[in-house]
């Protein structure tokens, strides 16, 4: 059995053929940008998944659906997608209903972190979890809930925006309408702010030898790597931006009493800068019966949790 998953992203859309045990059949992408409208994204993606399918012999009985996962506020029951974060215009699309329209299966739409944290649920990191906390960490910071083993939508369908806690009474506005929010200290162009107002401050650093002034060109990863050679100044950044994710998470935690968190998304990249204080916060903050069990570990799929977490999407449905 296969289904066929989605990841809609602002640059690239990936379409994947996934089989049931969660084994990757043939994999494809398309730039989002040149099929930026909806009709023609939805037609360019339907012919895109003929063809795929073709490729690798799957058809009738053996394909089962598609799944997709989109960046925004979206109504999984209806498969409507109310407003998304990179692309303009899609208000309220119905686009479920036009892709069962032109291929005859079901179709599952939900928000792409949701299906990041079903996808390590399912096939990765937090395989046999019943509650797990998953965070992707990039531009912004998303994440998903696993409780009682089903992802957890909430009332109104935007529930596991984790990246939306507040860490702090004052601090920076936010996209959302919030302020202080754990997006505005550990997203990637606040790392990356945060750093150069230190720069500013301590040109001693190797960061600050690097770059010459050209500040707007650095980048996490160039921070992880000055922390790798020793930099204080790149690793007093990680320190702080793991201290944010861990205050952030202890409160999850401790509302929640996951078993796993999984942390995933480009900033995971620099590894123990960030896992290690991230670590020694949450232990230090989540109530004593956790600080032993808890596991905190990095996500396992890398940026195919969400393709994952697609195709089960649809795997799951088919057994209601
Ligand atoms: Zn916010």
């Amino acid at each position: 059995m296969y289904a066929v998953g989605i990841d809609l992203g602002g640059t690239y859309t990936k379409v994947a053929v996934i089989s049931k045990r969660g084994k990757m059949a043939g994999r494809t992408h398309f730039e989002t940008q040149k099929f930026n409208k909806f009709d023609s994204w939805v037609e360019k993606s339907v012919s895109v998944i003929k063809n795929l399918l073709k490729e690798n012999s799957v058809a009738g009985k053996n394909f089962v659906g598609v799944g997709i996962g989109a960046p925004g506020h979206i109504d999984h029951k209806k498969g409507i997608i109310h407003t998304l974060v990179n692309i303009k215009g899609w208000d309220s699309v119905h686009l479920a209903k036009e892709f069962k329209k032109r291929m005859g299966k079901p179709v599952y739409v939900d928000n792409d972190a949701n299906m990041m944290a079903l996808g390590e649920y399912a096939y990765g990191a937090a395989k046999g979890a019943r509650n797990a906390i998953c965070i992707t960490l990039g531009t912004g910071v998303g994440g998903g809930l696993i409780l009682e083993n089903k992802l957890y939508h909430g009332s109104f369908m935007a529930g596991g925006e984790i990246g939306h806690m507040p860490v702090n009474v004052e601090g920076p506005a936010c996209a959302c309408g919030g302020k202080a929010c754990v997006e505005s200290y550990v997203g990637n162009s606040y790392i990356v702010k945060r750093t150069v107002g230190y720069l500013k401050r301590h040109n001693k650093s190797i960061l600050a030898r690097w770059f010459k002034g050209k500040y707007h060109k650095i980048t996490p990863l160039d921070i992880a790597n000055a922390a790798k050679s020793g930099d204080a100044l790149a690793k007093q950044i990680w320190d702080e931006t793991g201290e944010y994710l861990g205050v952030c998470l202890a409160g999850v935690v401790n509302l929640l009493d996951p078993e796993i968190v999984v942390i995933g998304g480009g900033v995971a990249k620099a590894g123990g800068l960030i896992f290690k204080p991230v670590r020694k916060t949450l232990k230090e903050r989540v109530m004593q019966i956790y600080s032993e069990r808890l596991k905190i570990v990095p996500a396992k799929l890398g940026n195919d949790g969400g393709l994952m977490g697609c195709a089960w999407q649809v795997f799951e449905h088919g057994k209601a």
